[in-house]
């Protein structure tokens, strides 16, 4: 494979570029806006192996984990950036009329595969989170998950590519691609510039992909939710992990919303999550509705408001349950969107029907997973073969739930 184009320059196509690039692929890597600008520099920071799906995901959930120490050091290294990779308990508050056993979502599965998970009684929360007031509850503790600071470590995969020779585009939005017959001969873009072609194409484009599929006449059952979020002002040591409000409403929420098509404004699911950041600041998320436009046609602004009801949300939940973040100031609050599929696995292979297209999106969370999905991608890339990846191929959905559509369709 001699010329890459990568579009969307998030953790995964950074990632992407700097292994491809390493690998003697000429690669360009394409970004609507800059490097880091969706959801990659939108989230809480999280390196979670607890979110894992059972099944192949968990596996290489399990191996990534094991691996990511190692990576972490050799980013270090390569880039001189500390990016902030710390050990975390997480903790899931099992809140009143909740069944203590839902807290440890997928505990079996993650207990098989060898990490730790146990319900811990309210003088043991109070233990791990004495500045956490929540009038006694149990929780869900897994002890040895982690945070990194995802600007940072997706700007150093970013600085790595280049170091290795990728070029990036920032500021040039891509609009749909030039087809000849099945193939794709170049990028339609927004703006002026040098014409950006290759030989293959790769959408990671996060929740953007399905959108960007359908202008090369291709309809992925990729859907999105808005996370809205917010961050304090720096504050003296109150955290020590991670708290959230344990609960399972997250899966049939976007059934529905899958259901509908992607359309989903209406509905809306509050998760309550608090981290301090290695500088005092409090992350605090997170409400996800379907956003205006996330209907039928993949379509959404570029730049999602925050709703005003959604920063009163997560301030009163903040103080609720941290009283000592009370005078805290709010300095900034975002809305991005976060990929999801039908089944909550990733699409990752090329398309049949697009001979050099190839899919590399439907994260939902990506911190994790993306230093050794992006070794696999592109050992998938260059050998031809998807191998490990295969479960994730864009050709897994049934008819109807993945079309090509008519050319130009
Ligand atoms: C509130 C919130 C909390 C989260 N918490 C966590 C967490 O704690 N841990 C975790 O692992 N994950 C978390 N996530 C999810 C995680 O952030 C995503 O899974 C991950 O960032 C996806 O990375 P990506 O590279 O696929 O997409 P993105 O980072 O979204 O990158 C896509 C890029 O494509 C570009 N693009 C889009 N359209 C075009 C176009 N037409 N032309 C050119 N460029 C384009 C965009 O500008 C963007 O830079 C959270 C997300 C949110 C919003």
């Amino acid at each position: 494979m001699a010329n890459v184009v990568i579009i969307g320059a998030g953790i995964v196509g950074c990632a992407l570029a700097a292994r491809l690039a390493e690998n003697g692929v000429k690669v360009t890597l394409i970004d609507q806006a800059e490097v880091v600008a969706g959801a990659s520099g939108a989230n809480l920071s999280l390196v979670l192996w607890s979110d894992a799906e059972p099944g192949v995901s968990l596996t290489m959930t399990r191996r990534a984990w094991d691996e990511l120490p190692a990576e972490v050091a050799d980013l270090e290294a390569r880039t001189g950036l500390d990016l902030e990779f710390r050990r975390i308990h997480t903790l899931s508050l099992v809140l009143e009329g909740m069944d203590p056993r839902a807290a440890l979502a997928g505990g079996a599965h993650l207990t098989e595969a060898g990490f730790q998970t146990e319900l811990i009684d309210p003088a043991a929360v109070h233990a791990l989170e004495p500045a956490v007031d929540l009038g006694g509850v149990q929780a869900a503790v897994y002890q040895e998950q982690a945070a990194i600071n995802p600007f940072y470590f997706t700007l150093a995969w970013a600085d790595r590519a280049r170091v290795a020779g990728a070029s990036i585009v920032t500021g040039r939005r891509v609009t749909g691609f030039r087809m000849d017959g099945e193939r794709i001969v170049g990028l339609e873009t927004a703006g002026s510039g040098e014409p950006v072609g290759g030989d293959l194409y790769v959408l990671a484009a996060g929740a953007w992909t399905r959108a960007l599929a359908l202008t090369a006449g291709i309809d992925l059952p990729e859907y999105h939710i808005i996370g809205e979020a917010c961050v304090t002002e720096a504050l003296p040591p109150l955290l020590h992990g991670l708290v959230g409000e344990a609960g399972d409403n997250r899966v049939p929420f976007e059934l529905e919303l899958a259901a509908r098509g992607g359309d989903g404004s209406d509905l809306r699911l509050a998760e309550f999550a608090a981290i301090q950041t290695m500088s005092g600041n409090l992350v605090v998320g997170q409400v996800s509705h379907g956003g205006p436009g996330s209907g039928p046609d993949g379509r959404q602004g570029n730049r999602p408001a925050v709703r005003p009801g959604a920063l009163r949300d997560l301030a009163t939940g903040l103080v609720q349950r941290l009283p000592a973040a009370r005078s805290a100031s709010v300095i900034r609050a975002w809305a991005k969107p976060v990929p999801f599929t039908p089944d909550h696995q990733p699409i990752i292979g090329r398309v049949a029907s697009r001979p050099n297209l190839f899919i590399a999106s439907g994260l939902k969370s990506a911190l994790i997973i993306t230093p050794l999905l992006s070794k696999l991608i592109v050992e998938a890339v260059i050998d031809g073969d998807l191998g490990s990846l295969r479960p994730f191929s864009p050709g897994r959905f049934p008819q109807g739930g993945f079309e090509e559509l008519r050319p130009g369709g």
